[in-house]
């Protein structure tokens, strides 16, 4: 038994992983500590954290909202102390004293500090999985030098990472693996009439039949561009190449993924839909503590259903496994033009079926490069952003 109490940095505290890994946290106060809350702008949030946990650090992106903290934190007596800006990010992620580090930052924003707790040696809790869209060498090549534990939060990764032999060392054929199988819900459009997604909402997009999630990743798992991702980010946490991923839509989200072995044998992780069973489970490892997730009442769900992917229905995963083909920079490229495209759709500037094309657009229009350094992701991202944002602007 390990009774070394855990210190925890939460990067995303406020959004909606990170809410979910607090309340695991709250009810092991005897095992974890947290050192540092982060969040891009929510400082009556992060306030109410502040005072709940108790932490070192407290870190907006935002100055104006770090500031409002700062007074509040001031008034209250509380000793955290309030840092701002992307460096206090990588220095709260980075510190001596951190044990693990949660990533859920949403988004390209989360890349940097993800990557400091990685070259720092922290365990990492990867919830970001545009870490490893945009720079998944770079990253695993940081983690593996610096022997950084790494948990994947990301439901369907847990699952994988669950049913994989414990000593897989990163090749599939050595370990008698076939495939891995890699679960979808299908999202809120799974059986949209295709003349109705034109027309969808925001809203619509982000009513997720399982699941409560942020707004960009709902809209991502409407479009199936979240799965897409997914791909990519198998890819660099199993090695498992394009061919060896295969998508499968399992409605209920209750088998969360699977492994096949070449002997027939499939092995699967299932639970109720609920993100805090793989945080417990990274919080924990290899160990297992209470979630508060309620035990899976498989009379209650009865039946499980199972489809292939339409890649007509979903284009977005179509150029995921191009982009994922292609490699390079082209998913960093697919990533920010995707994040632009989302926003843009959440702000009602363009329509659901934009954001395949804008991506598509984005993907013809730059060439991709190899990756040799951070730099190259950073470009690539930058000049994605600029051309879509220019074509939405136009
Ligand atoms: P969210 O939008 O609910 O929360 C995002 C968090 O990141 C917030 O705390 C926000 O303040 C912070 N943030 C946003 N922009 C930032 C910036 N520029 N700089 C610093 N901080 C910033 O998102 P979420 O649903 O919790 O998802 C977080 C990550 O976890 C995403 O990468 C997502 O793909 C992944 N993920 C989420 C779920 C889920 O169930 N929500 C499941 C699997 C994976
Ligand atoms: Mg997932």
């Amino acid at each position: 038994m390990n009774s070394k109490v855990t210190f925890l940095t939460v990067l995303g505290s406020t959004g909606s992983i990170g809410k979910s890994t607090l309340d695991v946290v709250a009810r092991h106060p005897d095992k974890y500590r947290i050192f540092a809350l982060t969040a891009n702008q929510q400082d009556e949030l992060l306030f109410a954290q502040c005072q709940q946990f108790l932490p070192q650090f407290a870190v907006l992106l935002d100055a104006a909202a770090a500031a409002r903290l700062a007074s509040k934190i001031k008034q209250a007596g509380l000793a955290t102390e309030v840092l701002t800006g992307i460096e206090a990010l990588e220095q709260v992620s980075a510190d001596s004293q951190v044990d693990a580090v949660m990533a859920a930052i949403v988004g390209a924003a989360g890349l940097r500090p993800t990557l400091a707790a990685a070259r720092a040696g922290k365990k990492i809790l990867l919830a970001n999985k545009e870490t490893l869209v945009m720079a998944g060498r770079l990253f695993m090549d940081a983690v593996r030098q610096s022997g950084s534990p790494l948990l994947p939060i990301d439901s369907e990764h847990n699952a994988i990472f669950q049913s994989l032999p414990s000593n897989y060392a990163g090749n599939m054929a050595a370990s008698g693996i076939s495939k891995i199988l890699l679960t979808a819900s299908g999202g809120p459009f799974r059986n949209t009439p295709l003349s109705d997604l034109k027309n969808v909402t925001p809203a619509q997009a982000c009513a997720h039949p399982n699941w409560t999630m942020g707004r960009k990743i709902s809209v991502d798992s409407a479009s199936m561009m979240n799965k897409g991702l997914e791909v990519i980010e198998a890819h660099w946490l199993f090695s498992a190449g394009a061919d060896d991923i295969q998508v499968v839509v399992h409605p209920q989200s209750v088998i969360h993924s699977l492994v096949q072995y070449v002997d027939g044998s499939v092995l699967a992780q299932l639970g109720n839909p609920d993100m805090r069973t793989p945080i417990a489970y990274g919080l924990a490892y290899p160990e297992r503590i209470d979630a508060g997730v309620a035990m899976l009442d498989l009379f209650k769900i009865a039946r499980l259903d199972f489809v292939a992917p339409d890649f007509e229905r979903f284009p977005c995963l179509a150029l995921a496994y191009q982009a994922l083909r292609a490699g390079g920079t082209a998913p960093s490229i697919m990533n920010a033009a995707n994040e632009v495209a989302v926003e843009a759709f959440l702000n009602e500037q363009i329509a659901f079926l934009d954001i395949p094309r804008l991506i598509n657009t984005a993907l013809e229009k730059i060439p991709s490069h190899v990756i040799n350094a951070l730099d190259d992701v950073l470009n690539a991202d930058a000049e994605a952003r600029r051309v879509v944002a220019e074509i939405i602007a136009r």
